[in-house]
């Protein structure tokens, strides 16, 4: 496998979804503390490059807290992830905005994992019979 064909791939835009299994209180860095209702959750970001370990970080439980979607991922159940290979960043809020057309998709803190763009944030709360699709 040559360099070129190495790296391909290994950038792009993802989103996860995750799973609170019951209400609870999360205190999301310096954002604050909030209380969340369980159910079925997305998140947008990217990384353009090394994606593949950004996404095994996601998935891993052992380390140390610094996103806003760190303190939420700690207290939910990762459902899987879904990528968009070669996306730029701009893509994230692209896929926020194709998320909240989702019918009663919403915001559940303002500016989560939102505060280099200008979108109201990029965690959703997904209703679980659309999140699964039919
Ligand atoms: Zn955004």
């Amino acid at each position: 496998m040559d360099k070129a064909q190495e790296f391909r791939g290994d950038q792009g835009v993802y989103l996860l979804w995750l799973d609170l299994p019951q209400s609870c209180s999360i205190t999301i860095g310096k954002l604050g503390e909030f209380t969340f209702t369980p159910g079925i959750y997305a998140y947008c970001g990217s990384a353009q490059r090394n994606l593949q370990a950004r996404i095994n970080r996601h998935r891993s439980l052992e380390k140390t807290l610094h996103w806003h979607i760190d303190y939420f991922r700690a207290r939910a159940r990762y459902l899987g992830e879904v990528l968009f290979l070669d996306l730029p960043k701009q893509g994230e809020c692209w896929l926020v905005e194709e998320l909240l057309r989702i019918p009663a998709a919403y915001y559940p803190v303002a500016g989560f994992g939102s505060s280099d763009c200008s979108c109201g944030a990029h965690l959703l709360k997904v209703p679980l019979a659309y999140a699964l699709g039919p």
